[in-house]
């Protein structure tokens, strides 16, 4: 064993593979596999081995589609079958509203490049006689899915890898690990020390125990899964010899299993309500090839509905039931990055489908450490989305909240239960009891989404239509629109700079330029790639210090770079959290509001629009900006939380004569759709240029050097290929959700558009196989994407926000765009300017 090198991936199951050989030929070949046993000890060796490439996250569906595609050259370069099955899949729906969930992963997958198609029950039934049709109103056929031999397949990984030239070692396990103060990592093994540059932290079932050796605590629990082997088949066999080739993969949600066949016989596995964790604690490191005892009772309930979905399983022998663990994030995608406040610490775990997600995982995170850039939009399965409120307990509730709901719908005004509330601010019970609002989870924090008036009951009906907050949301924007409203925005992430140095730093962080004194601006931030990596207000508060605020979600992925770009010395950085709050007022009687609670002068002369102050309001010191979110007149006032009820208190208190009225994230969010504000991870994304993102105003190409200024200048130069656009949908029911296709009639075909979005209404044989395959149905085909949208509550319209092809990104004309909405396609004209006050001055005077 070398005892220098400059990675080494702990952990030879399938992820740690899949790092190794991206690695290796990526170019990095000077790179070595640690195994504490042989390859594919942990979870890898007993998986059941299905793929496929639909997910709800078109970022994570694309990666899915790469890991797949990768397999065959996996085969050809190792000279190792994968023992690969591509035979399709359906997924199958028993209610209207499962179709409704179908028909937007369908509409989703256009966009991403998967080749769907929806079908009839008999159209699935056909390609898999063993259901009775007659349980279902429909299915989701998806050609790109099948099985492979899960050891095969990492055992093919790492040949490869071994033949571009990294080393693997087995039998070895690492037992400690250290840095030393120049940054090199000593990889402490049975077999001795290995020093190195870069350490990856891919083992899987212990990842939890290998972040704990530098101090992590990872959101990561394993649960334990079953799935049952059935004896041969006559109906399979049959099968087989009518057609020549194996029955599809089937997803039967209401049973909450899916089903494929497995030589003679099937293979059906569940994902049960009762899931059961496994070592939630710690995991022995005695355990290996070996699998769990089997708890068919557990499964009995799905058991039942498939024998009633599938009959011809209730007929067959048992022949072996596997029980094993594999580990889970909270949300079920993996933990994939560098690690906050850890030079060259970095984790490819917590993946729970490894053979649809492997690919990507090894491509990114090889990427991300060969070019500083995962290269592809990661931050669904980013390490950093998480932080410390995710802690062991909460990650155990979340776990299993995920395990038993992995078959069932997910409502785009659905939250979750399990482990919340987990932070709150001393709002939170005036908030529930005496407000009766509706809370969501903003990054761990209970925010309120939404207030049930008197007799209403505050709780959300899921669904994918206009819900039951609507009108209430509706009443809460005309509210503030009014006259005025307050919110809390205590999750908004908030951040102090200071030091002599800290204005050159953020001048070299931040496209726009520094604010003056006691001003705010609006700033993107690029990566070396020039591409959108945030979005901050700052305001400079006094010489050498800055107070930034951006989005909740990404406070470590922003600090993860803060840091990675600080000086020896000259600045500083401190996230409040939680240790300080935030209220904002708006609506045109904020300032009248306001005015009664402060000593000075706020008139539009003497405070101006993007101002900020220190000051104390209600007697309570406050940082106060005049800007809000829902682009009319209004306030941030920022505090620590042990003022923030008092300061509460006096909001309500004097806005009594404005009739004031509470609102939430939601009414906040459909104000912002009227004036066409973006926001982060949905317009605002690290595959977005600023000019595409039409944030070109707040680019200074002209002040010194930021960080990816060059490729920004070129993209001005140039002129983006994709534009960010605001479109008025005349929907009627349900409003978009996100990355909805947007269609035009057009014969060209965009790059930025896979080609198969183009096909429609395909029709395919009982081997799978289209047999009518329409072009361009009608003459429309998809030309762009929704990335976010809702109801424009003031302005009565159906609003979304995508992103299009600059040629089409000016055409006005009313219907020359539709958007398709649950499946069924709605006239939709573009808004070049915002709805409400387009001319900005209500915000402005
Ligand atoms: C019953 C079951 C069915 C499944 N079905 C599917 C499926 O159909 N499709 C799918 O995509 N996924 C499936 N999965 C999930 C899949 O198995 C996992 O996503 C995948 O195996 C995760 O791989 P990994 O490399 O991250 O972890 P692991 O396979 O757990 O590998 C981690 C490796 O790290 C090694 N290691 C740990 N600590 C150390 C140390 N200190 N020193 C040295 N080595 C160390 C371990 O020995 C182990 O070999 C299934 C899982 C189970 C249990």
């Amino acid at each position: 064993m070398k005892t220098e090198t400059r990675v080494v991936v702990i952990g030879g199951g399938v992820i740690g593979a899949s790092v190794l050989f991206h690695l290796a030929r990526a170019g990095w070949t000077d790179v070595m596999m640690i195994e504490r046993s042989e390859l594919t000890s942990g979870s890898s060796w007993h998986a059941a081995g299905g793929f496929h490439t639909l997910n709800g996250d078109p970022n994570i569906a694309k990666l899915q589609a790469y890991t797949v595609s990768l397999y065959e050259e996996l085969e050809k370069i190792s000279g190792q079958p994968c023992g690969l099955h591509l035979t399709g899949g359906v997924m199958m729906a028993d209610t209207e509203e499962r179709m409704d969930f179908l028909r937007l992963t369908h509409a989703r997958g256009r966009c991403s490049g998967v080749d769907s198609e929806l079908i009839t029950p008999s159209e699935a039934k056909a390609m898999f006689p063993l259901m009775d049709e007659s349980n279902f109103v429909g299915a989701l056929w998806d050609p790109v899915q099948g099985h492979l031999d899960p050891s095969g397949t990492t055992h093919a990984y790492a040949k490869s890898a071994q033949k571009l030239g990294a080393e693997i070692v087995l039998r070895n396990k690492v037992e400690e690990i250290t840095q030393d103060p120049d940054g090199t990592w000593n990889v402490v093994t049975e077999q001795g020390t290995v020093r190195c540059e870069h350490v990856v932290n891919a083992a899987g079932l212990w990842a939890r125990e290998v972040g704990r050796m530098v101090g992590l605590e990872l959101p990561i629990l394993a649960m334990e899964h079953m799935y049952l082997l059935t004896d041969d088949m006559p109906e399979v066999i049959e099968f087989n010899q009518d057609t020549g080739h194996q029955l599809i993969s089937v997803i039967d949600f209401k049973g909450e299993i899916y089903t494929r066949q497995e030589r003679n016989g099937m293979l059906l596995g569940t994902y049960e309500k009762a899931g059961v964790p496994w070592s939630p604690v710690n995991t022995p490191w005695d355990f290996g090839h070996e699998l769990l005892e089997p708890d068919l009772e557990r499964i009995a309930p799905s058991l039942e509905v498939g024998f009633k979905h599938f009959p011809a399983f209730e007929r067959a022998g048992i022949k072996q039931v596997i029980n094993g663990p594999f580990t889970f994030a909270p949300d079920g995608n993996p933990l994939v990055g560098p690690v906050q406040g850890l030079t060259n610490y970095w984790t490819a775990c917590g993946v729970m489908a490894g053979f649809s997600q492997g690919g990507g995982v090894g491509l990114t995170l090889a990427n991300w450490m060969v070019n500083n850039d995962p290269g592809l939009d990661v931050f669904a399965m980013d390490v950093t989305r998480y932080g410390e409120w995710a802690t062991l307990r909460y990650t155990n509730a979340k776990v299993r909240e995920n395990y038993s709901r992995r078959f069932s719908i997910s409502y785009p005004n659905e939250e979750l239960p399990a482990g919340r509330p987990q932070q709150t601010t001393p709002l939170y019970d005036i908030m529930i009891t005496e407000n009766n609002a509706v809370m969501g989870d903003s990054w761990g924090l209970e925010t309120p989404l939404w207030f049930a008036p008197k007799g209403v009951e505050p709780v959300d009906i899921p669904s994918f239509h206009r819900s039951n907050s609507f009108e209430h949301v509706g009443a809460e924007v005309r509210a503030v629109r009014g006259s005025v409203g307050v919110t809390e925005i205590s999750n908004f992430a908030k951040y102090e700079i200071t030091g002599e140095a800290a204005e050159a730093w953020l001048s070299n962080l931040m496209t726009n330029t520094m604010p003056k004194t006691g001003r705010l601006v609006l700033t993107p931030m690029l990566n070396e790639q020039g591409k959108l990596i945030g979005d901050f207000t700052i305001a400079k508060a006094a010489e050498n210090r800055f107070q930034i605020w951006g989005s909740s979600a990404a406070q470590v992925y922003h600090m993860r770079w803060f840091e990675s770009h600080l000086p020896a010395s000259g600045v500083k950085i401190h996230a409040y959290g939680q240790t300080m709050s935030g209220l904002s007022i708006a609506g045109p009687n904020s300032r009248k509001l306001l005015q009664k609670l402060v000593d000075f002068d706020i008139s539009n002369q003497n405070f101006r629009f993007m101002d900020y102050v220190e000051t104390a309001v209600a007697g309570v010191p406050c940082k106060l900006n005049r800007i809000t979110y829902s682009g009319d007149l209004g306030y941030e006032i920022w505090t620590e939380p042990t003022y923030l009820r008092q300061l509460y208190r006096a909001i309500k208190e004097a806005g009594i004569e404005f009739d004031i009225k509470d609102f939430g994230l939601r009414a906040l969010l459909s104000m912002r759709l009227e004036k066409n504000f973006p926001t982060w991870f949905a317009e605002l994304r690290p595959v977005y240029g600023p000019y595409a993102a039409d944030m070109g105003r707040f680019v200074k190409l002209s002040k010194n050097g930021f960080i990816g200024r060059e490729i920004a200048a070129q993209e001005h130069a140039d002129g983006p290929e994709i534009k960010r656009v605001t479109l008025v949908i005349d929907a009627d029911t349900a409003d978009v959700i996100s990355d909805e296709p947007i269609w035009t009639k057009t014969t060209k075909h965009y790059a930025s558009i896979p080609e198969t979005s183009t096909y429609g209404g395909t029709k395919y044989d009982a081997d799978g196989n289209p047999t009518q395959r329409p072009k361009n149905t009608d003459g429309w085909r998809v030309v762009g994407w929704v990335t976010s949208g809702g109801y424009g509550h003031f302005v009565e319209k159906s609003l979304a926000q995508g992103y299009l092809p600059s040629d089409l990104a000016d055409r006005v004309e009313d219907g020359f765009f539709e958007v398709e909405i649950l499946g069924i396609r709605y006239p939709a004209r573009l808004a070049p300017e915002p709805l409400f006050d387009p001319s900005g001055a209500k915000m402005r005077s």
